[in-house]
């Protein structure tokens, strides 16, 4: 099992390499290099959340926030959804539905939807960061068990 700084690693070099094809067709980005580089690192980490790992404290963490500022702005039963979301990596397995590519970016979907929620006027930014999330995701299982695990939905 490779460990977190692994996947930082792999992530980032998947990440120079997606910067690179962006940057040589003259991709506008709407997010800044050093936005899209955490959202990828968090994305490289957030699969091993089904688990004690680095990726669990920092998604846990992220998540905490998160519903608190809901709650903030008084947008409780998105909160109420983020808190239940939350409470799925108790009841599976260690590389099960984490380690899925389809449950990733539905999550990635619904972490974004809930964010245009709060943020409506920073659309293109939340998609990017979403996609740059999803990518190091994708590093992260591919890692964990090569393409095998990837195609595997
Ligand atoms: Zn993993």
């Amino acid at each position: 099992m490779p460990r977190y700084q692994t996947h930082l690693w792999c992530n980032m070099i998947v990440y120079a390499l997606v910067i690179s094809i962006l940057m040589y067709y003259r991709f506008k980005l709407p997010s800044t290099y050093g936005e899209l580089l955490v959202c990828s690192s968090l994305g490289s980490l957030f699969p091993d959340i089904d688990v004690k790992s680095k990726g669990q404290q920092i998604s846990y963490s992220i998540l905490c926030a998160l519903v608190v500022c809901l709650i903030c702005g008084r947008r409780f039963i998105v909160a109420a959804g983020l808190g239940v979301v939350g409470m799925i990596p108790l009841f599976v397995d260690h590389r099960g539905l984490f380690h899925r590519l389809w449950f990733i970016a539905a999550f990635s979907v619904f972490v974004a939807l809930v964010l245009l929620q709060c943020m409506p006027s920073c659309g293109e930014r939340i998609i990017m960061n979403s996609v740059f999330f999803l990518i190091g995701a994708i590093t992260h299982v591919a890692l964990d068990g090569g393409w095998r695990m990837v195609t595997r939905w």
